[in-house]
């Protein structure tokens, strides 16, 4: 197991104390890590400043062909990265094969093909006797902070388009799950040039804080919690860095009354508990029409129990663990409130799993109202809530009426009303008859507290490139 961070294209340990990562499917140690010190954080950053002056001003192509080179290495061990990461977050090891590498192999390949063809407006004479041009350029060293949840996808999305600009990287995974990313570290290692990537690892008020606040570094890229972008937006307010801020979420569903329920009801269980609903775009809050709602809570609540989620055989699982007891109390908690309120039924799951590991119930609470804090507040859990709406006013309402803004979906056979309300929603995305369909060549990224900048598609790339205006007198 790689488990020394990279810095300044050497392999070193941290020198300050030792954190403890656990499976959280087994809730034993992997390993201690040591994090990196104050003074490892500022060797990080230097050699990624000194490596700018060269990768910046590398050709597309020659990125290009890094990037590709980068998707190769992971696929041909994609067997290894899947194992490290389901170990070390305890999701499924096929699921993670299956779904997470990939996406983390073509993220590598879409932005290897992006670099080369970036567009903007034409140069022209603006002004008589002069010709003006837009440029792109790379910000300069990228601080980039990164989630538990997916912690080699959060990377890529990280990563790839800042690598393909021209920046060079800090990158800091999250101090739970930084061992896949220590991993990568070791195959970018052979591939990139020195200080073009570099990694330490540790807590977020200790190494994350020293990362954002440092003054060399142009521009900070968090996936994370709402409140840990509030403390990076204020770190950076002090020498007005860049930031790109990819925060919560809690995804309106909105059923209406003409859909194919036994389809609604699947995708509901496949994308409402996914990495055990720890994913920001999870499809957790769920308004349903009047007309069908009983139905519906009935048929969820019997097709969300038949989850499979803490076999002693992985292959059988479909979701796994939380990533730590501390999540998985907070998941009980919410739980708690909510059942203890009168109004609210818990109709599938509400407890977590005994035995070893932070396993918790797939679960579902019909009843709830829209001031209620299981409709308002992120779990980032297997929970979804289930709430009766009586009109399209009333639930497109009800829908926006959140502090959060990153994705949404909408349910119906009618084209019109599906296009009306995709309209009208204030999310970064919205799927119609599907939900959580990430691809690359698309945006993602949130409005409101879910925060601003795009990962993935064109406009990430762009999110960490300047625009410049060059102007020749003729
Ligand atoms: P977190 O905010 O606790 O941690 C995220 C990262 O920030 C970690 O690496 C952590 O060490 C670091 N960090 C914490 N405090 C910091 C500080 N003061 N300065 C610098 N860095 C700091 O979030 P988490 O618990 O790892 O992840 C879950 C959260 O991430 C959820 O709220 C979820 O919605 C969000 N998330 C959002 C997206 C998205 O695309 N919008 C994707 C995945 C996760």
């Amino acid at each position: 197991m790689q488990n020394a961070m990279l810095i300044g294209g050497k392999f070193v340990a941290g020198t300050e104390g030792e954190e403890i990562i656990l499976n959280p499917a087994t809730g034993q140690t992997i390993v201690k890590l040591p994090e990196a010190s104050p003074e490892q954080v500022d060797e990080a950053v230097a050699a990624a400043e000194h490596a700018f002056a060269r990768w910046s001003r590398t050709t597309p192509a020659e990125r290009s062909s890094k990037l590709f080179q980068i998707a190769a290495a992971i696929e041909a061990d994609a067997e290894a990265f899947a194992r490290l990461e389901a170990q070390n977050c305890g999701k499924p090891y096929h699921k993670v094969l299956a779904d997470e590498i990939p996406a983390v192999v073509d993220c590598y390949r879409f932005f290897a093909g992006a670099a080369r063809v970036q567009s903007g407006s034409a140069a022209g004479e603006y002004l008589a006797g002069h010709t003006s041009m837009i440029r792109r350029d790379p910000v300069g060293v990228v601080g980039s902070i990164a989630p538990w949840n997916y912690p080699l996808m959060m990377a890529a999305w990280k990563l790839a388009p800042a690598l393909a600009a021209g920046n060079t990287v800090v990158l800091k995974p999250s101090e739970q799950t930084p061992l896949t990313t220590l991993k990568f570290a070791a195959l970018a290692a052979g591939i990139l040039p020195e200080g073009v990537l570099n990694v330490v690892v540790g807590r977020g008020d200790s190494v994350g804080a020293a990362l954002v606040g440092h003054p060399r570094v142009r521009m900070v890229s968090l996936t994370g919690d709402v409140s840990t972008g509030q403390k990076v937006l204020a770190a950076a307010s002090r020498n007005l860095k860049r930031t790109h801020l990819e925060l919560g979420g809690k995804a309106p569903v909105i059923v209406f009354d003409d859909v194919d329920l036994e389809s609604v009801v699947e995708g509901i269980r496949t994308f409402g508990y996914y990495n055990a609903g720890q994913d920001c775009t999870a499809a957790c809050r769920v308004y349903v029409a009047n007309k069908i709602h009983d139905n519906f809570v009935a048929d969820l609540a019997s097709a969300v129990k038949t989850i499979r989620y803490d076999k002693a055989e992985d292959a059988e699982n479909e979701i796994g663990s939380l990533i730590s007891a501390r999540q998985r109390s907070r998941v009980a908690s919410f739980v708690e409130r909510a059942a203890g309120q009168k109004h609210m039924s818990v109709v599938a799951g509400g407890h977590p799993s005994s035995g070893k590991g932070f396993f918790y119930e797939p679960t579902v609470i019909a009843g709830a109202r829209q001031e209620d804090e299981i409709v308002r507040r992120e779990v980032f859990g297997p929970v979804v809530s289930v709430t009766r709406f009586k009109d399209v006013e009333e639930v497109i309402g009800w829908a926006n009426d959140s502090d959060y803004g990153l994705a949404s979906s909408v349910w119906t056979k009618d084209v019109g009303k599906a296009m009306q309300t995709a309209a009208r929603l204030q999310y970064g995305c919205t799927w119609v008859n599907c939900h959580f369909m990430l691809i690359n060549e698309m945006p993602h990224g949130g409005i409101k507290n879910s925060g601003y900048g795009k990962d993935l598609s064109m406009y990430a790339l762009e999110d960490y490139t300047v625009v410049r205006h060059v102007m020749v007198k003729h």
